[in-house]
């Protein structure tokens, strides 16, 4: 039985309901006319509900299709407009007692384990700092023993205490294991934004079987994690599937009965959306799994959830291949990584600073620094942001959904990432970078649709030429 109300994860991902509605959709897109009502619906940016969103997962005209990723860049551009925030992973302890057969930390991969001291987390945090970034996702394995919450706990402060000669991380977001609403509340107090826990498969049996060991074996557990952490005072959860496990279609009307859970238990849904595909790893072979989704299918799936769930951000990591990750960023993603180090100690070892080899948690596809990506999104006619203002200024949960859904939102989202390239530009950038930078700054501020925010725009920036910094609406 289907309850999106329901805490009990077998009931909010029933999966008779979704292996029903992937039947019905079947039909239902053999149906024009229900296909076209789908999209007319789409085109007003109410979203689908996850019965709606898969029917179009079975279009296979090429003219509807395109329809559909027509649809989706319309959709994102009008609500995000042509920003796309810019983050970083950063590796803590790649200790884990989980066995995950698509991860290069399984327990049972023999290999030097390790987390960083508070001394050498302030370096990494220097080196991502000296790149430009202002918001890092904190990574770690699952180890009560080597990687309690007390350690992540101490990392977010350390970080949040580091101040460099142009500024600070600003945003320091978490993707640590399931657990419980007393640590929920802790990781709130030490104002984290986004707390992200993959869901990796919604599909029970294949979780079992690619879980089968260690805590995270423990399907509900896993699934009901969000809706702890919502009851721990953190109203931005991040939801994500790794797409390779099962198929597709299942996994994806799964992440949306998730999300629709989420609104109808919290009144709020979920803040992003990842979308990773499984790759090679430490002793995991990415052809071994059977459901790999082609290139083509994942398209399909980016831009049916654009359609789905207009307003939630889709984050998009470095396991996508330069120009393939261009077409998807097109079709509606709106948070991309760069210049990511994906093991433990990666920035500083990458630079020879006497740390370690690290072990990559996954082979990334996306080897360009962050200059070069910066440089790649404005030529597409982009304007990369750093923004972390809505966090900052209290814009979290249900506040920023209303604010996203009456359209208010682009406004200071293009404005604050005008406000972070120039800061960008002013401290980081080659003499390339600031020429193209400089021109889109020009156009994108007279793209501002509010003359006073437009107005107030000019005058931060001229601060920021000044020297000031951290100016944001
Ligand atoms: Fe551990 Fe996470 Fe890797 Fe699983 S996916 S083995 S929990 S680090
Ligand atoms: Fe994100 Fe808010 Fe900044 Fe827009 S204004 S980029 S939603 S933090």
């Amino acid at each position: 039985m289907y309850d999106p109300k329901s805490m009990d994860s077998n009931e909010f991902i029933s999966h008779d309901e979704i292996t029903e509605t992937l039947e019905q959709a079947k039909t239902e897109a053999e149906d024009p006319a229900r296909v076209k009502q789908i999209l007319d619906k789409a085109a007003q940016y109410h979203g689908l509900t996850h019965r709606e969103a898969a029917v179009l997962f079975n279009v296979t005209s090429p003219e509807i299709l395109e329809d559909v990723f027509t649809l989706a860049r319309k959709i994102k551009e009008h609500i995000y407009g042509r920003r796309i925030v810019m983050f970083a992973p950063l590796y803590l302890s790649d200790y884990c007692v989980n066995k995950c057969t698509y991860c290069g930390y399984n327990h049972d991969h023999c290999m030097t384990r390790r987390k960083l001291t508070q001394e050498e987390l302030a370096e990494e945090v220097r080196i991502l700092e000296s790149l430009g970034h202002k918001r890092i996702v904190l990574e770690t394995g699952e180890d009560p023993v080597n990687c309690p919450l007390e350690y992540v706990l101490e990392s977010i402060k350390t970080i949040y205490s580091l101040k460099f000669d142009n500024g600070a991380i600003r945003r320091v977001n978490i993707n640590i294991a399931a657990t419980t609403v007393e640590d929920y509340r802790k990781l709130k107090e030490a104002e984290i934004g986004t707390y992200t826990l993959f869901q990796e498969t919604y599909h029970k049996p294949t979780y079992l079987k690619v879980h089968p060991a260690g805590p995270k074996h423990n399907y509900e557990w896993h699934t009901e994690a969000h809706g702890r952490a919502m009851q721990g005072g953190i109203n931005d959860v991040g939801l994500g599937v790794l797409y390779g496990l099962y198929d597709w279609r299942y996994e994806t009307v799964g992440m949306l009965m998730a999300a629709e859970h989420l609104e109808a238990a919290f009144g709020v849904g979920p803040h992003t959306l990842s979308v990773p595909r499984i790759r090679t790893a430490e002793g995991v072979k990415a052809q071994n799994f059977p459901y790999l989704v082609s290139d083509d299918d994942f398209k399909k799936v980016v831009a049916v959830l654009r359609l789905a769930v207009p307003y939630t951000g889709m984050i998009l990591s470095t396991r996508e291949p330069k120009g393939y990750r261009e077409e998807i960023i097109a079709l509606g993603i709106s948070q991309v990584s760069a210049g990511s180090c994906t093991g433990v100690g990666g920035y500083a070892s990458t630079k020879k600073l006497g740390f370690e080899e690290h072990t990559p948690q996954f082979e990334p596809q996306d080897h360009r620094s962050p200059t070069e990506m910066l440089k790649d999104l404005i030529g597409d006619g982009y304007i990369p942001s750093y923004c972390t203002a809505c966090y900052r200024e209290g814009r979290t949960g249900d506040r920023f959904m209303r604010l996203a859904k009456t359209g208010q939102i682009g406004n200071v989202c293009q404005a604050n990432a005008i406000l972070t390239l120039q800061e960008y530009i002013e401290d980081y950038a080659d003499d390339e970078l600031r020429d193209m930078g400089s021109q889109a700054i020009a156009r994108e501020l007279t793209a501002i649709p509010n003359e006073k925010v437009r107005e107030k725009a000019e005058q931060y920036l001229e601060r920021i030429r000044n020297g000031e910094r951290d100016l944001r609406f």
